[in-house]
């Protein structure tokens, strides 16, 4: 899964990512939904060691247009762990009081404690990416914001935080299909904005967005992987893969009781 890992500086061109690539599963849908079962269960356990160890912070950041997959992911990749020491944050347009505040008060307020798996459902990079789309502040203020970000996604990082941050890569056609589909299922009307129409009108300035902010902010302590999502089950199945070796990378161990239990009966 390395071809889809951001180096740090790399030049990004999106369209030169293909979002329909599934090379790195040749088995196909059903295999991999297989294959992404068993992740599931090696997941379930790694999130319960890191629970009981109490030692780690895990921090995922889950960034895509309107219609790439977030939620999908989200159900499909952490079904089964343990909701408790399990949570989502999800980033909305900032409240007049969040407004009040430098755009990281939000999100520091939200960053996984010790023994703590949190995934971020959009995140501080809006601040850089629908606000400089729509010119929320002036370019001076947006640009300051990637060393502000690096910088405070390596205090995280160096104080006990493993961060992945993962674009989920659609392409235009594909929202398309998808926005369609959202508008022929009355079940998923509510799911549909008109506002989503006005932002697709956007694509190629979010593009450019996308790729600065995978350019400039892809860092050892806070990778950036380009996730190829036109297909579901390969976009779940590359997430799952990176993120169950990235823990099984932490090393971690059940802690020894600080009692000596050898030889306690229970009566
Ligand atoms: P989602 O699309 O993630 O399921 P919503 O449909 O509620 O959730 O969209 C959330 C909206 O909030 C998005 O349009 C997003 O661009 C916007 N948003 C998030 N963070 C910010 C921000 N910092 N400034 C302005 N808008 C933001």
């Amino acid at each position: 899964m390395k071809k889809y890992l951001v180096q740090p500086d790399m030049k990004v061109k999106l369209s030169e990512w293909d979002p329909n690539d599934t090379s790195e599963f040749k088995g196909g849908k059903e295999q991999g939904q297989a294959e992404i079962e068993k992740l599931n269960h090696r997941l379930e356990e790694l999130q319960e060691l890191l629970f009981a160890e109490h030692r780690h912070k895990v921090l995922i950041v889950l960034q895509a247009m309107d219609t790439g997959g977030k939620d999908g992911a989200i159900r499909h990749v952490f079904e089964g762990v343990n909701p408790q020491g399990t949570r989502v944050a999800n980033f909305k347009a900032p409240t007049a009081e969040e407004l009040d505040h430098d755009y990281l008060w939000r999100v520091h307020r939200q960053v996984p404690a010790k023994g703590e798996l949190v995934i971020f459902n959009r995140s501080h990079y809006e601040d850089v990416l629908v606000v400089r789309v729509h010119n929320l502040v002036p370019r001076e203020v947006w640009e300051t914001r990637f060393d502000q970000i690096n910088e405070f996604e390596e205090m995280l990082a160096e104080t006990g935080t493993t961060i992945l941050k993962f674009y989920l890569h659609i392409d235009k056609d594909e929202q398309k299909e998808r926005l369609q589909a959202r508008l022929d299922d009355p079940n998923k009307h509510w799911k549909f904005r008109l506002g989503d129409l006005e932002e697709r009108k956007l694509w190629s300035e979010y593009m450019q967005a996308y790729e600065d902010v995978l350019k400039k902010t892809s860092t050892d302590a806070a990778p950036w992987f380009i996730v190829p999502a036109n297909h579901k089950w390969y976009r779940d199945l590359v997430i799952s893969t990176i993120l169950v070796n990235t823990l099984e990378g932490l090393k971690m161990k059940y802690p020894e009781s600080a009692e000596n239990l050898a030889g306690v009966v229970i009566e």
